[in-house]
């Protein structure tokens, strides 16, 4: 936290999952500073009128986990609206930091004109490690709710065994699913063999398809074609949790009739107390060692 305290850090926004991280700061004695009050309260904590107050003279801007919207808008705001318009990027120092959980592709394209360096800390290792273990804890809750029958003796397919692919196949495994892991790398595949799992290679996930009926992707890209779409059943549930759009042609199962959501965001929304705490465990570490990175490039 030595470099941190020396810098005033800008809250762009938060909700509940950003409340446990905030107080850490402001206790570890950071300058924490918003342009409203919070809805919860963090002590210590400075409050300032005006978005030209805020981001004057922070390098440090801390954006909520769940990014911006398609509006250029943070989804959780303190209070007052923080809008990614021209305005905002005006007002931003030169060499400032940017920490967002996410960012699209429009944002990312977007900051490639400014003189800010972007850093989506759900993407750093420490944190990406930790949020599988919701995730996965969260994706099997959401598969009961759309299921007749038990995960135990379920044909059930995880694509991808990465990290959420892992820690969601070896619970699988525990709760007795029938269980099939596929990945593109034998590393994944290998690590999958570690654990005990059943795996095969990713490109041989089709003769397989028709006998699914739990099906979970996590690879982010487009796995589930239209193609491989035919080959499963009707009866088949499909839950996308890889970063959107997903590795399922949407449009394709809804013409298919075949049941299947993305879904984002599992540890902030299923369990905010852990997701807080993940981010509070990890976050100061990273923010000190990119900003010691940029101080060694200046
Ligand atoms: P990870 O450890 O990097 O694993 C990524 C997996 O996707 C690996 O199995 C990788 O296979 C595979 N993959 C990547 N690109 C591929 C491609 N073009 N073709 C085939 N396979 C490919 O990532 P993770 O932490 O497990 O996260 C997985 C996804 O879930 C990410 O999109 C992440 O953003 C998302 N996520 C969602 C939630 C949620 O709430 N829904 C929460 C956390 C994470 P290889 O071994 O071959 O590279």
């Amino acid at each position: 936290m030595k470099q941190l305290l020396k810098m005033k850090i800008a809250v762009l926004g938060g909700g509940r999952r950003e409340e446990a991280l905030l107080q850490y700061m402001v206790e570890m004695g950071a300058r924490v500073v918003a342009l409203s009050k919070p809805s919860f309260p963090i002590k210590g904590i400075q409050v300032v009128e005006s978005l030209a107050a805020l981001l004057e003279g922070a390098t440090i801007l801390l954006a909520p986990a769940s990014g911006i919207d398609e509006n250029g808008r943070i989804r959780e705001p303190f209070g007052e609206d923080i809008i990614f318009d021209h305005d905002f990027f005006a007002m931003i120092e030169e060499g400032s930091l940017l920490f967002m959980g996410y960012a699209g592709d429009g944002l990312k394209e977007r900051l490639k004109e400014e003189p800010i360096t972007l850093i989506e800390y759900l993407l750093h290792k420490e944190v990406a490690t930790l949020n599988a273990i919701p995730t996965a804890e969260g994706a099997i809750k959401l598969a009961l709710e759309g299921m007749s029958t038990t995960i135990q003796g379920s044909k059930t397919l995880v694509l991808g065994l990465g990290r959420v692919g892992l820690a969601l196949a070896w619970r699988l495994k525990a709760l007795n699913a029938s269980l099939l892991g596929a990945n593109r790398s034998k590393e994944g595949l290998f690590k999958g063999v570690e654990m005990g799992l059943q795996v095969i290679p990713l490109k041989e996930i089709d003769r397989y398809l028709g006998e699914v009926s739990l099906l979970f992707n996590t690879i982010p890209s487009l796995v589930l074609d239209r193609h491989r779409l035919h080959l499963l059943t009707k009866e088949a549930l499909l839950l996308d949790l890889a970063s959107a759009p997903g590795g399922i042609d949407f449009e394709a199962a809804k013409d298919l009739h075949l049941k299947a959501s993305l879904y984002p965001g599992i540890p902030g929304l299923f369990f905010p107390e852990k997701a807080a705490s993940i981010l509070k465990d990890t976050l100061p570490s990273i923010i000190e060692e990119e900003v010691m990175r940029a101080q060694e490039v200046r």
